[in-house]
């Protein structure tokens, strides 16, 4: 991914925030063959202990595609608040049906 260029963010299950994700210190922290899909982190807003998953787009300006293939993790995104960047602005629409690439980033 990180040869490719590839734009990677995260979204919270709970508050909803939109962050990017910076691949270099993904690398660092899980190496450069761990994969995305299906990771869960910990919310990075202030005050929020929520769960967040992956997004990554091929490009940018590209659409963007929810990393989350376990049916468990994915059941639960219709109950997520809807995505939001800053100042609470909406978020484009991520697709979940198709996954970025077939087996593992
Ligand atoms: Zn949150």
């Amino acid at each position: 991914m990180q040869r490719l260029q590839i734009q990677v963010r995260t979204q919270c299950r709970r508050c909803g925030a939109l962050m990017r994700a910076d691949l270099d210190e993904l690398v660092v922290r899980y190496g450069g063959s761990a994969s995305l899909i299906d990771r869960q982190e910990r919310c990075r807003m202030v005050a929020c202990d929520g769960a967040t998953f992956y997004l990554a787009a091929r490009r940018y300006g590209g659409p963007w595609r929810i990393l989350l293939d376990a049916a468990a993790l994915r059941d639960g995104l219709s109950l997520c608040p809807p995505a939001h960047l800053a100042l609470r602005q909406p978020a484009p629409v991520a697709n979940a049906a198709d996954l970025l690439v077939p087996g593992r980033l």
